[in-house]
């Protein structure tokens, strides 16, 4: 498979290119050449018993041309090495739990899978640098997919004091070839000096960098696998009709991926981008009007992004305005109606939802569809914002991997002359 620029599709640039410039010359996210055919039709003659047979034959269209079959399946076995379970939680509502590796977020599968291939396509083993800025849960789970690999060093950013500590043991506590930097600013001044950097012609020429953050397409391609396991895992229950698929959205990277598996075959009755109040996207999908907005904070950090870069991926597969508003509806919920929503589903059901999903749960019952939420987080890392009275009953699951009690991390100011000084001495 070669790949192609949201933005035009003249120029086709190879998995190796796609996977170490993040973004296409352009400007334009990176996008299959063609979507291959995933269909319920095709999937009834392969062997797709696991999620990681699954992954494998929805995987190799993608990678075939670049890895082979042995490869590929290394791939994915070590990328989801953790189980997604699927569960039924009142009526027509069931939840598709992605929180089960070990930085306890779904943003798991797509960092573990693009550490793999990464790993894979690097051939002549040259020294790679990623560089990622994190508000919280990035941070974990890109570093610990790329803990411990050979030729590659981690840098993440982080706001300093504006993560929990819980999140900030997951990349600080690693040590190895993971270095963490604790910058004197917000996120955004992360996000910022990470751009700078990949901009800096003379950096880029002494050291070979890549960025994991959620727009490159070795973590995005990976996410429309778990759409498929929904699919199928619903259909077993309810063969009668097709789901409606509800996703706690920031970035939207999560949701467009679902929108790829659609449009490789999956027949989802749509889906519901489920917001807190920062919402650029729900505006856009009741006005088709786009209006970037700064970000506000809220109890669901991890979705509090006033420009999602993935929206570009929303435009070029839904095309118009209409279109994505007739597969994609929204609704968006303020703190208080999040924490209430929480405590009222643990009443009713006895689970316990995070903060992110329960936006979803609370997305999905509100648009009275039958279908599942994406359950992006455990509680566990978001216990300081959990009501009260069910904080309590959170318990650290075994499947979590704290790498220690003790973080390491390099204090550096705002300015981009000192992340530029840092990576050329190291
Ligand atoms: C990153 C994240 C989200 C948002 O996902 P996007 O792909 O950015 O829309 C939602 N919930 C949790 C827990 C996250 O970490």
């Amino acid at each position: 498979m070669k790949f192609v620029s949201s933005r035009s599709n003249t120029s086709l640039f190879s998995l190796k290119d796609t996977l170490f410039q993040g973004l296409a010359p352009d400007g334009g996210l990176f996008m299959p050449q063609k979507y291959p055919d995933q269909s319920l039709r095709r999937l009834r003659n392969m062997e797709t018993k696991t999620f990681t047979d699954l992954a494998l034959e929805l995987a190799k269209p993608y990678l075939d041309e670049d890895i082979d079959d042995d490869g590929i399946s290394k791939i994915v076995n070590e990328a989801f090495d953790f189980d997604i379970p699927f569960k039924h939680l009142k009526n027509d509502i069931y939840a598709l739990e992605l929180f089960r590796g070990p930085t306890l977020a779904f943003k798991d599968v797509g960092a573990r899978f693009m550490a793999r291939l990464i790993n894979q396509i690097n051939r002549e083993k040259e020294d790679i640098t990623i560089l990622v800025a994190t508000s919280g849960d990035t941070g974990g789970a890109v570093a610990s997919g790329f803990n411990l690999m050979d030729n590659i060093k981690v840098v993440v950013l982080y706001p300093e004091g504006r993560v929990s500590k819980f999140q900030e043991l997951q990349f600080t506590g690693l040590g190895n070839n993971i270095n963490c930097l604790a910058v004197d600013g917000s996120f955004d001044d992360c996000q910022r000096m990470v751009k700078e950097a990949f901009s800096d012609i003379d950096l880029r020429k002494t050291l070979k960098m890549t960025s994991a953050n959620s727009i490159n397409i070795g973590r995005w391609l990976p996410q429309s696998f778990y759409y498929t396991w929904g699919m199928l895992k619903w259909l077993e229950e309810n063969p009668d009709v097709f789901p409606v698929v509800s996703v706690p959205s920031g970035n939207y990277g999560n949701l467009t991926a679902g929108m790829l598996a659609y449009e490789c075959g999956m027949p989802f009755n749509g889906f519901i981008a489920a917001s807190n109040i920062n919402n650029t996207v729900p505006v856009y999908i009741r006005s088709g009007i786009y209006q970037p907005q700064e970000s506000v904070k809220t109890i669901t950090n991890a979705m509090d992004v006033g420009n999602p870069s993935n929206f570009e991926r929303m435009k070029y597969i839904g095309g118009s305005w209409k279109n994505i508003s007739e597969m994609v509806s929204a609704f968006e919920f303020k703190d208080h109606e999040i924490l209430k929503g929480i405590e009222r589903v643990y009443h009713e059901t006895g689970y316990i939802l995070d903060p992110h999903s329960a936006t979803g749960y609370l997305a999905m019952e509100k648009s009275k569809c039958k279908g599942f939420f994406i359950a992006t987080a455990h509680p566990v890392k978001f216990l300081d914002v959990m009501p009260e009275n069910i904080r309590d009953k959170v318990k650290v699951p075994s499947y979590h991997s704290q790498p220690g009690n003790e973080g390491l991390s390099i204090k550096i100011s705002k300015d981009y002359s000192d992340l530029r000084n840092y990576l050329l001495k190291s």
